[in-house]
């Protein structure tokens, strides 16, 4: 586990147990401390509830997913008594997947005993925390159940998957709306910008990505078929070719 303090109230914890970096955001704001997402499972948010403790001791804490695939939620297990947060997507998605993803990789990745625990206070559009500075919003783009959370005290974006390194691994057949989601992102009032999967990155990163999305989109991507994004373009179009059918 890596820990790196973000501007004033903001702690990114990094895992490595899927080959790529995954990311929790914790955020100390004035009235609750929130989680946002919750990775392998229970066991690694006690470390997290621990952290939270010895820093900022007894504060509520309330949990956000930013969409329903496994490795972010996964660790609701532990937070069955708290607020979890999510799109009315999400509590869908996990619905209708998350038992099947579960079993499939269980075995492999948890983290202690993951009981699937579904976000109970659900929005479609946005969700404020006045108090705290804390805007969510509905952003769909790498899956329908997307959302993003913006601090607006640190001036910190926490996009969940739609911002990848070095490009989107895409699954979505709805470009246009992702294309859509990435330019707005690039109009708010934000210098730090943190992925699902990402490393600790600036505006430079939603730039990037929206201009693969768009090459994708008009079918003008043939550069990214070499060098560090062959891998994961090529898997992007198999993926493409497959679900546009
Ligand atoms: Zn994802």
């Amino acid at each position: 586990m890596e820990i790196k303090k973000i501007g004033n109230r903001g702690t990114l914890f990094t895992f490595y147990d899927l080959g790529i970096p995954t990311n929790i955001y914790v955020i100390n704001a004035k009235r609750y401390v929130y989680i946002l997402d919750t990775y392998l499972g229970p066991d690694i948010m006690q470390q997290i509830n621990e952290y939270i403790f010895s820093e900022y001791g007894n504060k509520q804490i309330i949990v956000v997913n930013s969409h329903g695939h496994w490795d972010h939620i996964w660790g609701n297990s532990l937070y069955s008594n708290n607020i979890i947060i999510a799109h009315v997507l999400c509590k869908e998605y996990i619905q209708q997947n998350g038992q099947n993803q579960l079993v499939k990789y269980r075995e492999e990745y948890a983290k202690g005993n993951v009981v699937l625990t579904y976000p109970n206070l659900l929005f479609t559009d946005t969700l404020q925390f006045e108090e705290d500075n804390i805007l969510m919003f509905y952003s769909p783009g790498h899956t329908e159940d997307q959302i993003s959370v913006i601090d607006y005290e640190d001036k910190v974006l926490f996009s969940g998957d739609n911002l990848e390194r070095p490009i989107p691994y895409l699954m979505t057949t709805n470009l246009d709306q992702y294309a859509k989601t990435l330019g707005d992102y690039i109009n708010l009032d934000v210098d730090i910008v943190i992925g699902g999967h990402t490393e600790c990155e600036d505006k430079k990163l939603i730039q990037d990505n929206l201009n693969y999305v768009k090459k994708v989109i008009d079918k003008d991507a043939a550069e990214f078929e070499n060098g560090e994004y062959e891998d994961y373009h090529l898997a992007n179009m198999k993926w493409l070719e497959e679900h546009n059918r």
